[in-house]
């Protein structure tokens, strides 16, 4: 059962119960799921958009999508290498791995092997092994640190990847129809074993490889997250944070996460009455790294959850995420975040008055 992997008191899944479990790639999925605080019963749920309703024109947006795919299978013909540049500058991921992965594809990256070639370098051993030498496809693929990173990619083309001698070779096979979708995938992780190596070969510490594929995930998701998310600023500036009406509380939260994608995210809460004074604050590290948005649903459950704790009756909620706000408001429980609007609309039915 579900609920048995589920802490009863930290409403948080039980994270060694989970790794013991299952596969390091399962599990890293599993804990990145985010738990409400009333947990709810499960519904099916529609992804093509965000809102998590069906759309006539979400559901045209994927079905092209499938036909774009279907249509670049058919034109394979002409130049292998045109059809790379295409894939490479239409990834859905920030311009600088854009940038890399041209020069990894036309093996222009500096590799010690190259400016050994060179004679800028004396040294072609790869720093990381230190057992051979570096060449751009040891570097990014057959290294032993780089290939334990890509065995925790759970649809890696592995047997393609002990076999590979050529990086576009492997490039073009991951162009195939059936495997362009994970492309974005292919070229994060690619990138940040080169960000890793980067880091080692200037005397920085370099990361284990759980935490290197879990940098590259969340490369791709939050790329992802801020090219759908509308995030519009609700309020203007601190400065003019307004004092509640009389007899009300105000509860401002908010969430934080890293723009890189590394590391936790965090929640923090502040409640104040109408005079001003603060009457409780609250702050709180998350189990995980979440996208932005995520962590804003997590603040205002939690400013929920605190405001309910001093039994406070009349509150207002604000957060500078208005898209969370709306999503509540309105009650748009359908998305991938929906079990927290559910969880939230239900709790602030505990208040007299309540108001986001
Ligand atoms: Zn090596």
């Amino acid at each position: 059962m579900v609920s048995s992997l589920i802490d009863p008191v930290t409403r948080w899944w039980k994270a060694e119960t989970i790794r013991a479990l299952f596969f390091p790639f399962e599990a890293n999925v599993i804990l990145k799921i985010p738990l409400c605080h009333n947990l709810l019963e499960d519904k099916l749920i529609w992804m093509g958009n965000k809102r998590g309703d069906f759309t006539v024109k979400s559901a045209y947006f994927i079905a092209s999508k499938i036909l774009n795919t279907m249509e670049d299978g058919e034109c394979s013909s002409g130049d292998p290498m045109a059809r790379i540049w295409k894939k490479v500058w239409s990834l859905k991921l920030p311009t600088k791995i854009k940038i890399f992965s041209w020069h990894a594809c036309v093996n222009g990256l500096p590799v010690l092997s190259k400016l050994a070639e060179k004679g800028i370098q004396t040294s072609c051993i790869c720093p990381i092994c230190d057992e051979e030498p570096e060449s751009l496809t040891h570097a990014l693929i057959s290294c032993d640190l780089a290939l334990l990173i890509w065995s925790l990619w759970q649809d890696c083309p592995i047997e393609k990847l002990l076999n590979v001698k050529d990086f576009s070779d492997l490039v073009l096979h991951i162009c195939s129809p059936l495997l362009d979708k994970h492309l974005d995938f292919f070229f994060a992780i690619a990138w940040s074993i080169w960000h890793n190596r980067n880091k080692i070969i200037h005397n920085e510490s370099g990361l284990p490889p759980g935490l290197i594929w879990d940098f590259a995930k969340n490369i791709v998701e939050e790329f992802e997250e801020a090219s759908t998310w509308d995030y519009t600023p609700l309020l203007s500036p601190l400065h003019s944070w307004a004092t509640p009406p009389l007899g009300f509380a105000k509860v401002n939260v908010d969430g934080a996460c890293s723009i890189d994608g590394s590391g936790i995210s965090g929640v923090g809460v502040i409640i104040r009455d109408e005079s001003g004074g603060v009457i409780a604050a609250l702050s709180k590290a998350l189990p995980s790294h979440f996208p932005a948005e995520w962590t804003e649903f997590i603040a205002l459950e939690q400013g929920i959850l605190l405001a309910q704790e001093l039994n406070l009756t009349h509150v207002i909620f604000e957060s500078n995420a208005s898209s969370v706000i709306s999503a509540v408001s309105q009650g748009k429980n359908g998305g991938s975040m929906g079990h927290f609007v559910q969880s939230i609309r239900s709790a602030s039915s505990y208040f007299f008055c309540c108001l986001f």
